[in-house]
């Protein structure tokens, strides 16, 4: 079994550009690959700036930061990740985007290279599915920003190799996180958990219970958590939020997922939360 030294990353956008840093810091030749010359430039502007800002706040060394981009590699050739020991995949959130590319990666990587998805809700069963080696196939749930968030969830597919579940989660722990492993059913457990929660928060505002201030204010205070569940969905994205209580409805077959009428209401309405200046509350 080979030692992982190379990290390919497929898709530099929020994720795909996080891991991808992450990994360089933590001492991995990386190559990050994306569709344009243009997406992959701005990838490497974004590092430059991060590392920049890790070395003023003292963070990182000037040394260290220069050493992490030199291990970056930019490119826009599915084919410059031949030579990865393990590849993250973290392109938009599409099953037949995602299933046509670890077609193409089973075909080329095809040692003990270990083919990883950062999806957030898609079965890892059903990727494995589309490559002739399901059992080199693992979910690795990264959490944004990634070079903040601790967690990384290891989603087991059903044919998924126990010794490529160890090795993921070996590499997790290298890039500084700790990881957690989880089976592969709608939402994961991080989403199955959260987003009910969330979308329950919506109820409660749509029946008057509370205006979203006191509902977010009672949850802080009385069940300590860092931030109320309505500036959370703010925070996620209302059309994310809402997409996952459906993958979740139809994922587990009940319509007790279905996203809240409130939060459905918004959605049409292009109010999706922070990246859009408006949510439930306005930025
Ligand atoms: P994003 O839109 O910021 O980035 C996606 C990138 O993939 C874009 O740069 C796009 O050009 C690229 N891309 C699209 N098709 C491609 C292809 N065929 N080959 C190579 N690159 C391609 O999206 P994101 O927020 O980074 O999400 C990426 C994945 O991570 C999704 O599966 C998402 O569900 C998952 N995820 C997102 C979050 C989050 O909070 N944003 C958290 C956990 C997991």
């Amino acid at each position: 079994m080979s030692e992982i030294k190379r990290v390919g990353v497929i898709g530099s956008g929020q994720m795909g550009g996080g891991i991808a840093q992450v990994a360089a810091v933590s001492g991995f030749e990386t190559v990050v690959m994306d569709t344009s010359a243009d997406q992959v430039a701005l990838c490497e502007k974004t590092h430059d700036k991060l590392l920049a800002r890790a070395v003023e706040k003292g963070k990182m060394s000037e040394d260290d930061a220069k050493a992490a981009k030199g291990r970056l590699t930019y490119v826009t050739d599915i084919k410059s990740l031949a030579d990865s020991d393990i590849v993250v995949e973290a392109v938009v959130e599409n099953a037949e985007v995602k299933k046509s590319i670890f077609k193409q990666l089973a075909g080329m990587l095809t040692g003990d290279q270990i083919l990883a998805s950062n999806t957030s809700s898609i079965s890892i069963t059903e990727i494995a599915a589309a490559t002739d080696c399901p059992e080199r196939v693992i979910g690795m749930h990264f959490f944004y920003p990634v070079p903040v968030m601790k967690l990384v969830e290891v989603i087991n597919g059903l044919a998924t190799d126990a010794n490529v579940t160890e090795r993921v989660i070996k590499l997790a722990g290298d890039m500084g996180k700790t990881a957690v492993p989880a089976n592969d059913r709608a939402g994961f457990v991080s989403n199955r958990v959260l987003m009910p929660m969330i979308n329950e928060a919506f109820y409660a505002w749509m029946e008057g219970v509370a205006e979203p201030e006191h509902l977010d204010q009672i949850m802080k205070l009385g069940c300590n958590h860092p931030m109320g569940p309505l500036e959370l969905a703010d925070f996620i994205g209302l059309d994310t939020c809402a997409h996952i209580m459906n993958v979740l409805a139809d994922g587990l077959h009940s319509e007790r997922y279905r996203p809240c009428p409130k939060l459905e209401q918004l959605v049409v309405a292009g109010r999706f939360g922070r990246k859009s200046g408006h949510g439930v509350f306005k930025y």
